[in-house]
């Protein structure tokens, strides 16, 4: 099972099962947990090839743990990647690109809908060691292209986006990066590769917060990077072996047992949403639903193309404004009220005053959040008990 040339034959689901398990001479069926900071070695000699790296083997855990590497080993297989190196949150996965890829001087073009911690550590942090961001719409290539100048080595962007559901061209932003001596960073987190593979479409490298759908029960925090060997394999795996964000292998493991559900429970999502999405937009009293799958959303076709599915999250805006919308979520009983996501929880909130509240109302204009815009994280219950719940607060 731990061939990885039999692994690359094998489909989604079975990939999802089965790829990466090494099974101990215990015999173990269900992967195991093995929470050990360190290795013994057999000899002195044998621990001096470990450390020269003459012999391949575990060291320490933060740099390698067998657990960790099972569930690594899976989601690269389900991405279609050489590699992957999974971190202690989307957050470090995001960094440990940033830092084991680029270098003082160095310029980002960014997608402007990208998750706020991710503008905050571009702005605050990544800012101070020297490396420069600009953003630009996700959907306006010719922005994209005005934006590069001679020092940008990294595109990156989320899609689809947050909370507007706008699409993004993978294939034509790659070939974009690509032209211009740069890397094509995608965070996929919303889809996750059971609807959506963007190395597929040239993408050069593949953030996930395992937060969210791969966790899919909102029990841990956790990230991962996807990609070649040379850029994940090399540069982000040693920035992560020497700064320590790793992943802990209890966590990995929960990650682990959650991809093997991944693909069924990111089609229930999906089918739930577009429900949900379809009854909003006859509803008298919504203005506007963004959700890929809807035939009326400007990018659908390229979702079509690039999506095998549409995923869990939602949003729309409401008549009468925050009023209505605050209303509508008080008059919830079902609904959890919280921003997270990636749930089989349904959650709802209202972007203008949390996740965007930051804001100042020129730059949420611009962003496109109205004060009557809420976002539905569509979870696993009964679709005819969520859409009642929010029924009755419209
Ligand atoms: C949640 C999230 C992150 C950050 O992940 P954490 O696991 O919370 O650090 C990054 N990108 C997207 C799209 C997210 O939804």
């Amino acid at each position: 099972m731990s061939d990885n040339k039999k692994d690359t034959e094998w489909g989604f689901d079975t990939l999802a099962v089965r790829a990466g398990q090494a099974r101990t001479a215990e015999g173990e069926h269900s992967e195991p947990i093995f929470p050990t900071s360190s290795y013994v070695f057999d000899s002195a000699a044998s621990a001096a090839a470990r450390f020269s790296g003459e012999e391949p083997g575990n060291i320490y855990s933060r740099f390698t743990n067998p657990t960790v590497r099972n569930f690594e080993q899976r989601l690269a297989a389900l991405e279609g990647g050489e590699r992957c190196v999974a971190t202690a949150s989307g957050m470090s996965a995001i960094l440990s690109t940033c830092c084991g890829l680029l270098q003082a001087g160095d310029h980002i073009v960014s997608s402007k809908s990208i998750f706020g911690s991710t503008v905050v550590l571009f702005d605050k942090y990544l800012s101070r060691m020297g490396i420069t961001v600009s953003y630009v719409s996700l959907t306006d290539l010719d922005a994209w292209q005005k934006a590069i100048t001679k020092n940008t080595r990294l595109f990156f962007v989320e899609t689809p986006s947050n909370p507007l559901t706008e699409v993004g061209d993978i294939e034509a932003l790659a070939n974009l990066a690509h032209n211009n001596n740069s890397v094509l960073v995608v965070d996929n987190a919303f889809c996750t590769p059971a609807l959506q593979k963007p190395l597929e479409f040239g993408a050069d490298v593949v953030v996930h917060s395992a937060t969210k759908y791969i966790d899919g029960q909102g029990r841990c925090i956790g990230g991962a990077v996807v990609g070649d060997e040379k850029l994940v394999g090399e540069d982000v795996f040693g920035f992560l072996r020497t700064a320590g964000p790793t992943m802990s292998p209890f966590n990995a493991w929960v990650f682990l047992k959650g991809l093997e559900t991944l693909n069924l429970r990111m089609k229930a999502h999906s089918e739930n949403a577009l429900k949900l999405a379809e009854f909003l937009e006859q509803h008298k009293n919504v203005n506007r639903v963004y959700y890929p799958g809807l035939k009326s959303h400007p990018q659908h076709e390229l979702a079509v193309k690039q999506q095998s599915g549409f995923g869990g999250v939602l949003a729309f805006d409401m008549q009468g404004g925050k009023k209505a919308a605050w209303n509508l979520i008080d008059n919830t009983n079902l609904l959890s009220i919280t921003a997270n996501l990636g749930d089989t929880k349904s959650t709802i909130t209202h972007p203008a005053s949390t996740t965007h509240g930051r804001l100042s109302d020129e730059q949420r204009a611009e962003a496109g959040i109205s004060d009557g815009m809420l976002r539905i994280a569509v979870g696993l219950e009964d679709i005819n008990d969520i859409i009642r719940d929010i029924e009755q607060g419209l």
